[in-house]
């Protein structure tokens, strides 16, 4: 017998007029399952492409997805979705997050909650024992992220889980961010967006413990292989996220082995300390100390306080570093001591005139991309080949990894989870490539996972642009499914496995899960169409907001003519070539033509008009989305489908 994953409400707090309404999860879950899915769905409905991110209209929306609250599947991640301040133009954005808080709200009875509207003073949203209460928050107007959480658990019980931003957020600041429990923070602008709202936290406490499992023996046994499959996998993660002063710090009920841990400097303060946040400032910071030193730890924590997105923050660093070399800005022009990047006084003087505007922080407070423009093209010319379109990181770039050129062209940001599916397996390789102990991803497996899970092994020869459509497309539905049941980066998909003869994973082992959780047979072909549906909303939301079909569909122009010089994870920018031989794309650069190749070629499988790029009415009523089509052909700007 089928049972519901979800608590089958969503929940809709109006902060002007201090009323909320609740609706049902199904009007959108049937179609968009769950997580960014329905955050998508909520959005389309409810934000007319003419609202501005910091306007009272644009929405909050914070969304679990239908396996969150089934500990050791790594399900409980979270989402948080809305118009975005810090990309530009503005559009629909997103982030995912950890932690305990996701897992919280669907015990506290909602599979999501849309804020919209603006209170008249600060405020915290309470919800808790079916009660959504709105109370003053001007006491914690100005407090730091930590200090904020902290404060409202010491008040309302340690149990609770605490979501809010700091005064980058407060500020409206473009990179200002969501911290949660346990350190789980959230990029994309959202914090600017809560501040606009005045809202300063949500609180939830939850009274339920358990949701029901359909068929809890066929769960087991899937736990079981999961646990054989995932519990093993090593940490990952840098300098100081092992030894003696950190603790393992795991979200929800995970089984997982990853980086999350707690970090306590010899001065007493503790924060999560992984991933992006725990390498950004180090390599500078050790030049400038001549050695390993905590401060990249106590910049990580700084920027938690604060409210500030140390992603972005990476490409602003970076930016300022070459406008100081170039004599364009100065310690005296900005009143940061730019030649002292790399310390924390740098650091500390940096990240607080921005997040609080102060003096020249406040043209940093638009983010890196408008900043350079409101100071011209000198300023400009410093953003070359390091970042993506929407001002991130580049990373995993079509210049080493063809492929990733359609899924960055696609996207309003920088889809980590998306290029992780490619790049991280790209390493596992190198590493058996240059023969490191332990090392077990060989070419052939890496041709039979391009087989199974990317449409052919030509997903794999990076000496050819042929196939690389097809394996983005492929990516791009797993990943949405992924991103709206939701699942956890670090141990999804398995697509690789150590511990068996062919290291080939199992892409029907999501589909598997959900049909056990809820007793609704779903193969993996099912699952995946959930994800196409999902992509193609997300691609109507941004085309309503302007993102036309094939001119949008681009790249940071340098990678064009600059060739490819290093890789921050690879320095030896080794990719598997023909016949899998190891083929280094340094030197390279992004073909042009070739791209536009691809894209026919992507544009063609997706069901879209190959000339213009754009959705198609017969493709979205397919895929019983005709509503969505209909919507398109009002987009301001003219038809914005095929
Ligand atoms: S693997 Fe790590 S990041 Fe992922 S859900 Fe588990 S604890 Fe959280």
């Amino acid at each position: 017998m089928g049972v519901s994953p979800y608590t089958g409400k969503v929940l809709r707090v109006d902060l002007s007029t201090g009323k909320s309404t609740e609706a049902p999860t199904a009007a959108c879950a049937e179609r968009f399952l769950g997580g960014r899915g329905i955050a998508a769905k909520i959005y389309w409905d409810e934000v007319p492409p003419q609202v501005k991110a910091l306007d009272p209209e644009n929405r909050l929306i914070f969304a679990t997805g239908p396996l969150g609250c089934y500990p050791a599947i790594g399900a409980t991640r979270w989402v948080a979705c809305g118009k975005s301040p810090a990309l530009s133009p503005e559009h629909f954005t997103y982030s995912n997050f950890g932690g305990h808080w996701g897992a919280e709200l669907k015990f506290a009875g909602y599979d999501a909650l849309v804020v919209h509207g603006k209170a008249d003073k600060p405020t915290y949203l309470f919800l808790h024992d079916d009660k959504a209460e709105l109370r003053d928050a001007s006491a914690l107007w100005g407090k730091g992220a930590i200090e904020t959480r902290e404060t409202l658990k010491a008040e309302l019980g340690s149990s609770v889980k605490v979501v809010t931003t700091g005064p980058a957020g407060e500020n409206q600041v473009a990179l200002a961010t969501l911290l949660a429990d346990n350190d789980a923070s959230g990029s994309g602008g959202l914090g600017a967006v809560m501040g606009s709202k005045k809202l300063k936290a949500v609180v939830v406490k939850g009274a339920r413990k358990a949701f029901p499992v359909a068929s809890p023996e066929r769960f087991h046994e899937l736990l079981d292989t999961f646990r054989l499959l995932r519990g093993g996998a090593p940490p990952s993660g840098e300098a100081l996220t092992t030894g003696p002063q950190t603790k393992k710090d795991v979200c929800y009920g995970c089984i997982g082995n990853c980086a999350r841990r707690i970090y306590q400097a010899k001065n007493g303060l503790k924060s999560k300390f992984m991933c992006q946040a725990s390498f950004f400032y180090q390599a500078r910071a050790e030049k400038y100390y001549g050695g390993k030193t905590e401060v990249p730890f106590l910049t990580a924590h700084l920027c938690n306080q604060y409210g500030v997105d140390t992603n972005a923050l990476e490409v602003m660093v970076l930016w300022l570093w070459r406008c100081f070399q170039a004599g364009i800005l100065t310690d005296e022009s900005t009143g940061i001591p730019l030649s002292k990047a790399g310390s924390l006084e740098f650091m500390e003087s940096l990240v607080r005139k921005m997040a609080l505007r102060e003096g020249f922080g406040e043209v940093l407070a638009r983010g890196t991309l408008k900043a350079a423009e409101s100071l011209g093209p000198k300023a400009q010319a410093e953003l070359t080949d390091y970042l993506t379109l929407s001002g991130e990181r580049s990373g995993y770039e079509p210049r080493l990894y063809l492929t990733t050129g359609l899924i960055l062209a696609m996207e309003p940001r920088r889809p980590i989870q998306q290029l992780h599916e490619l790049s991280l397996l790209m390493g596992r390789w190198v590493r058996w490539v240059k023969k490191e102990p332990g090392a077990y991803l060989s070419t052939d497996a890496v041709r039979a996972i391009a087989r199974r899970f990317w449409g052919g092994e030509l997903a794999a020869d990076f000496s050819t642009y042929e196939g690389k459509a097809l394996c983005a497309l492929k990516i791009q539905d797993r990943q949405y499914v992924k991103e709206s049941l939701i699942l956890c980066d670090c141990l999804w998909p398995i697509i690789d496995v150590e511990n068996s003869e062919d290291h080939v994973g199992d892409p029907a082992f999501e589909s598997k899960v959900y049909s056990a959780v809820t007793g609704k047979e779903t193969s993996e072909a099912e699952l995946n169409r959930f994800g196409e549906r999902i992509f193609n909303l997300q691609r109507a939301i941004l085309t309503r907001e302007g993102h036309r079909g094939r001119d949008a569909d681009t790249v940071t122009p340098a990678w064009f003519t600059s060739p490819l010089r290093q890789h921050f994870v690879q320095p030896d920018c080794l990719v598997p070539g023909k016949n899998g031989e190891p083929l280094c794309r340094k030197g390279e650069v992004f073909d042009r033509q070739k791209f536009e190749k691809m894209k026919d070629e992507y544009y063609a499988l997706r069901g879209w008009d190959v000339a213009t790029g754009l959705q198609t009415m017969s493709k979205l009523a397919d895929l019983g989305m005709g509503d969505i089509g209909e919507g398109l052909k009002n987009s301001p700007g003219g038809p914005g489908v095929a």
